[in-house]
């Protein structure tokens, strides 16, 4: 399978380096036409502001948007779940509007930029999973058709919406390809 992963900023590498030990052929995606190319997306960690601003530039927002509503599966990590979020709750603007999640962006504060816990994802690995968080957003609500996958503190972490997966915390920096086969056994596959 060939899965895209949005190429303007973040962590591209570790997305393409993960795909790879998890069996797919992993494309950067910065153009229109490797666009076209895949069979499916994921939109990495990084700042998702200036994400936001080159999938607008570039007009690649608006055909991932017609993509995602055709099937195409796409995964957001950390700035990923704010770009797929319908909103943002402290911010006025929203990016791709997907997902039916309510995303806080920066959400656990400036003392606690970053963390790592070690948590069972049932539906990804019966084995507890590293999980990463950077400056990570969580969302506070999710919408009807939102499964979610993780809470942690009683805040929505990890979630899927059919064709759709978002997790706060970045899986590519583990070395560990659970969530990478998750995505493409599970989310790509049905
Ligand atoms: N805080 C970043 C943002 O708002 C996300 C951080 C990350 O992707 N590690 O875009």
């Amino acid at each position: 399978m060939k899965v895209g992963v949005l190429a303007f900023q973040g962590a591209v590498r570790e997305h393409i380096n993960m795909l790879k030990m998890a069996g797919a052929y992993p494309i950067p995606v910065k153009k229109e036409e490797e666009l076209n190319d895949v069979d499916a997306l994921i939109l990495p960690g990084g700042e998702s502001t200036v994400i936001g601003k080159f999938l607008r530039e570039t007009g690649l927002g608006k055909i991932i948007v017609e993509k995602a509503k055709n099937g195409m599966p796409i995964w957001g990590t950390c700035a990923g779940m704010i770009l797929l979020a319908k909103k943002i709750v402290n911010e006025d603007y929203v990016h791709l509007g997907l997902m039916d999640i309510w995303v806080r962006r920066n959400a656990y504060g400036s003392q606690l930029d970053s963390f790592i816990v070690r948590k069972v994802v049932p539906a990804v690995s019966e084995k507890p999973l590293e999980l990463i968080f950077i400056r990570a957003p969580y969302a506070e609500k999710a919408g009807p058709n939102v499964e979610v996958l993780l809470e942690l503190d009683g805040k929505i972490v990890a979630a899927r919406q059919g064709n759709l997966l978002a997790t706060a915390f970045h899986p590519e920096v583990t070395g560990d390809p659970s969530f990478h086969k998750y995505f493409l056994d599970i989310v790509c596959l049905n």
